[in-house]
């Protein structure tokens, strides 16, 4: 994996849930780290799930950062010595996210996002679609589908409350394979033909 360390990069780390999306956020800092770059974690002030100010991911590893009401604080709380720009839980952050990620490379900072590509619904969750085309690297994971052991892509939410933002662990969401995903608990959307009629992009939604 090459790192454009002078000219500043975007990467993305992206998955359902359970995908290892922090394991990986907190690998690349402490190379980072090792490498004797200054790093500053960031995560939105939404996520409080494990700890205020820790990243923690499902396995329990945990690194220090500062929880931020929204993007524009991530340039107002940038130390002068930072190298490195880690965020966790991108996809929560307003749109101005994109502007910001995109001024730190400009500015010759690696970022290093971690987000959900999807939301509950299976639909490209808030500023993903956009910083994952504005990346220079992506990668995305998967997890294990609870049903069958099968690569995961999908979230699948356990109870039937609509919000897009329901924060919480093993009890409020499962990851999922493609096929063991149901969009809605009515729905057996996961046992649809594969011959059925192509449809357009906005009518996939329900
Ligand atoms: P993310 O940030 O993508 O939600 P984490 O990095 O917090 O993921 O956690 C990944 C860890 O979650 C795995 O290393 C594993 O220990 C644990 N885990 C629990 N359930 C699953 C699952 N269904 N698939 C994969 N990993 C799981
Ligand atoms: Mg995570």
């Amino acid at each position: 994996m090459t790192h454009q360390y002078f000219h500043g990069s975007i990467e993305v780390v992206c998955g359902p849930m359970f995908s290892g999306k922090t394991e990986e956020l907190i690998r690349r800092v402490k190379r980072a780290q090792i490498a004797k770059q200054r790093v500053q974690i960031f995560k939105p002030a939404i996520d409080v799930r494990y700890d205020v100010e820790d990243v923690v991911s499902h396995s329990s590893q945990a690194i220090k950062s500062e929880p931020v009401e929204s993007a524009v604080d991530i340039l107002i709380r940038l130390k002068d010595s930072t190298r490195v720009v880690a965020i966790d839980e991108v996809q929560f952050f307003d749109e101005n996210i994109i502007t910001v990620v995109t001024k730190l490379a400009a500015r010759g900072y690696r970022v290093i996002c971690a987000g959900l590509d999807l939301d509950f619904r299976a639909q490209p969750f808030g500023p993903m679609p956009t910083l994952l085309a504005l990346a220079d690297e992506v990668m995305k994971i998967h997890a294990i589908c609870t049903v069958c052991g099968a690569p995961a892509t999908r979230s699948q939410r356990l109870s039937s409350v609509k919000e897009r933002v329901l924060l919480g662990e093993t009890d409020a969401y499962e990851a999922r394979c493609r096929g063991h995903y149901q969009h809605d608990e009515n729905e057996e959307q996961a046992l649809l033909p594969l011959d059925e009629e192509i449809k357009p992009l906005s009518q996939l939604s329900n």
